[in-house]
């Protein structure tokens, strides 16, 4: 395996995380891509392990592990080859629960967040819409209070893990974009129940992490008690907003992972393969653009690191750091398994090599959660001061 340059923060907990995923070959990932199954046993494992609730305190049955230790985590599950599937599953149960518990009550972290650190209580986040994309502004998915119930109607697009979801943190307007001053104002939260009868959930067939249901959902006369609101009312998008540089940081972690096994992979490919009676990895034509994607992978990790240790020690640049860091993150490992997938020639495009898997995956991290474009206008006003684009 290539050694990384920058160490973990904690060695112990690297090791300890490897031993878990050696149970989770890469045929045990293929499979559950390949049939859309859920990684049930994964997650069960990261439960025990106490990698779901590593972002929450001990009160509330978390493991307290911290941002930087839980980049190490992610960094080496991805690494195991289980790719963006495998950090995506621990990282559903850390990032919806930040609004709640944030800005949740008492009672609702006390009753809710043991469940989800335990993995019993599963929640997915739907905030996007088919007609606002990523200005989240204009969703138009209404709730409506009478006496202590909301009733919601609307419709939400690529809604993550809707299928197996408890609950869902949902985004909707309870007053109207244009009744606002602040375009983000008059938006409410609410930790609802999903309950099939009121909400239909639809599948969608997409590119990769076929493990893990991505949906529309048509959300027709759902009532959710007052209680269950986060946070204000109105003022959703701000509960909305805690934990997007810590979801930001995480999310470049797992895409260099899965960017460094597929460098592994090509590593071992290269010195194995033989053409021309020697082996491929005898080619600078097959080394440099593994050294350049090695170079790319580590500059990105020093980033990330450097973005983990600012948000957990509260700094006020981590938004800028968490951005720069996804940014190049997701180039990178992408560029790394594109490299890797080249140097395997045909095989790289055949499932038996798993490469093709982890490029499919690691695409996606330049769309979501945030897409590239959406961090170049926000380094080009925050940063370089330019006039705001969106
Ligand atoms: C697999 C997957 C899982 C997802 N899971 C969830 C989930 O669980 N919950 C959830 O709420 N959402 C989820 N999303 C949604 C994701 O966050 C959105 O795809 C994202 O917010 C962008 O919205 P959009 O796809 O409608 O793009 P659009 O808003 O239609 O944008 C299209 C393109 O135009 C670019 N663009 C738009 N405006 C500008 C501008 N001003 N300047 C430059 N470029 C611009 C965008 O960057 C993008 O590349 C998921 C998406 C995917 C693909």
């Amino acid at each position: 395996m290539v050694e990384w340059s920058h160490r973990a923060v904690d060695k112990e907990l690297v090791e300890a995380t490897r031993e878990v995923c050696k149970d989770f070959s890469l045929d045990y990932w293929r499979e559950c891509d390949q049939n859309s199954r859920y990684p049930e046993e994964f997650f069960r494992a990261a439960g025990e392990a106490g990698w779901l609730g590593a972002l929450l305190p001990t009160k509330y049955g978390g493991t307290e592990l911290g941002l930087p230790r839980m980049v190490d985590v992610l960094e080496t599950i991805t690494r195991s080859g289980a790719g963006m599937t495998g950090g995506i599953t621990v990282n559903q149960a850390l990032f919806p629960i930040q609004p709640l518990l944030r800005f949740g009550t008492e009672a609702q972290r006390e009753k809710y967040l043991p469940l989800v650190a335990t993995g019993d209580l599963h929640v997915a986040f739907a905030v996007t819409e088919p007609d606002a994309g990523i200005d989240t502004s204009r969703i138009t998915t209404r709730a409506v209070l009478t006496g202590e119930r909301y009733t919601v109607n609307g419709q939400k697009v690529y809604i993550s893990k809707a299928q197996r979801a408890d609950r869902i943190v949902l985004l909707t307007r309870t007053m109207a974009r244009e009744a606002v001053s602040k375009p983000t104002d008059g938006m409410t939260l609410l930790f609802a129940e999903n309950n099939r009868s009121a909400i239909s959930i639809h599948p969608m067939d997409k590119l990769g992490t076929g493990a893990i249901d991505t949906n529309t959902m048509f959300i027709d006369g759902l009532e959710v008690d007052a209680s269950d609101r986060i946070g204000d009312e109105s003022d959703g998008f701000t509960a909305l907003t805690a934990g997007l540089n810590a979801e930001r940081i995480v999310l470049s972690a797992e895409a260099l992972g899965t960017g460094m096994a597929a460098i592994d992979a090509a590593v071992k490919y290269a010195g194995e393969r033989v053409v021309f009676g020697r082996p491929i990895g005898q080619n600078q034509g097959i080394q440099f653009p593994l050294a350049e994607a090695y170079g790319a992978i580590e500059a990105a990790r020093g980033l990330t690191r450097e973005a983990a240790e600012a948000y957990e020690a509260g700094a006020p640049n981590t938004a800028v750091t968490a951005n720069l860091a996804l940014l190049t993150a997701a180039r990178a490992a992408f560029q790394a398994c594109d490299s890797a997938l080249q140097v395997h020639g045909g095989a790289g495009y055949m499932k038996d090599f798993h490469i093709e898997r982890l490029w499919r995956e690691v695409r996606l991290v330049q769309l979501a959660p945030v897409s590239q474009e959406m961090i170049k206008n926000f380094l080009a006003q925050r940063v370089l001061g330019l006039p705001r684009a969106y």
